[in-house]
């Protein structure tokens, strides 16, 4: 059986930066403390535990004093960053780019729809990480729809300044945008659509859906808490029947390949190369 791993799947630049900011500072200190997961990886998680990093709550970050913490690719709320100054704690950002870009176009959409008696909604998961400091940019007044079930918690009676999750899929928010326009109330109303998806992940769609396709069997690996993983993973079913979701090698299981030729090995912006590596490797042992 050949066994391939997809080029394209792995870490995005945003956690790059974020993990290589983590080692840089445990190299040099041995101990550091990161405000929620690092990144949506059980695996990785636990290899940067064994060099130091601590993992703390919002709730421990608000006790903590004279430290020093960083700030992973997810980003946070201003009020981290009040407390941060309160309590003098020294803050390592290592916010992505993207998502910085982002909090800064819903600041000043905020600012827009204060003027224009308009309603920041924003496309994405309640109480993900990225969410919680987008929500923060709007004085924590910005509505968030999951999906069109939520829909209605929007007022349309007045206009519409949309955003998107960077990790949303593009599909559902082109849904979301035509659903909105149908259902507000007056002509005179407008919305105003940012699709502020990051192309690390869009363009990893078309990718991985042809990748899918050129095997007979997709192991995807990913955290269980990566909204990305879990996406991309639907992509590969919907396009490969035979494609399984797993987070560490022990999950494999042999029954899978049976009648395999090639199996591919795909998986999330979070997933570590090495974590791939490992089940290619446990895979080729198979058969
Ligand atoms: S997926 Fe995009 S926005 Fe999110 S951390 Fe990666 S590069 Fe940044």
């Amino acid at each position: 059986m050949k066994v391939v791993i997809d080029p394209n799947s792995g870490f995005c630049f945003g956690v790059v930066y974020a993990i290589q900011a983590a080692e840089n500072e445990l190299e040099k200190k041995g101990t550091l403390y990161c405000l929620g997961d690092i990144v949506h990886n059980n695996m990785e998680v636990e290899r940067l535990k064994s060099k130091g990093l601590k993992i703390i709550s919002h709730e421990e970050f608000s006790q903590l004093t004279n430290a020093v913490v960083l700030i992973r690719a997810h980003g946070e709320p201003p009020e981290t960053y009040r407390i941060a100054l309160e309590n003098n704690i020294q803050l390592i950002d290592a916010s992505c780019p993207v998502v910085l870009r982002l909090q800064n176009k819903i600041r000043l959409g905020f600012d827009e729809a204060l003027k224009k008696n308009a309603q920041i909604v924003i496309y994405g998961k309640e109480g993900h990480a990225e969410v919680n400091g987008l929500v923060g940019q709007t004085d924590n007044s910005a509505i968030i729809i999951n999906d069109l079930s939520d829909i209605d918690k929007i007022d349309f009676s007045k206009s519409v300044i949309l955003f998107s999750q960077t990790t949303q899929s593009k599909d559902g928010f082109d849904e979301v945008v035509s659903t909105l326009k149908n259902k507000l109330k007056d002509k005179s109303l407008f919305v105003e659509a940012n699709d502020t998806i990051c192309r690390q992940v869009s363009n990893r769609e078309p990718q991985i859906s042809l990748f899918a396709r050129e095997h007979d069997v997709i192991i995807f690996v990913g955290g269980k808490k990566s909204s990305n993983g879990i996406f991309l993973y639907n992509v590969c079913l919907k396009n490969n029947n035979r494609s399984y979701f797993i987070s560490s090698p022990e999950e494999l299981n042999p029954v899978w390949f049976s009648k395999c030729r090639s199996a591919g090995v795909c998986g999330a912006t979070s997933t570590p190369r090495w974590l791939m590596e490992q089940v290619a490797d446990v895979i080729s042992k198979l058969h």
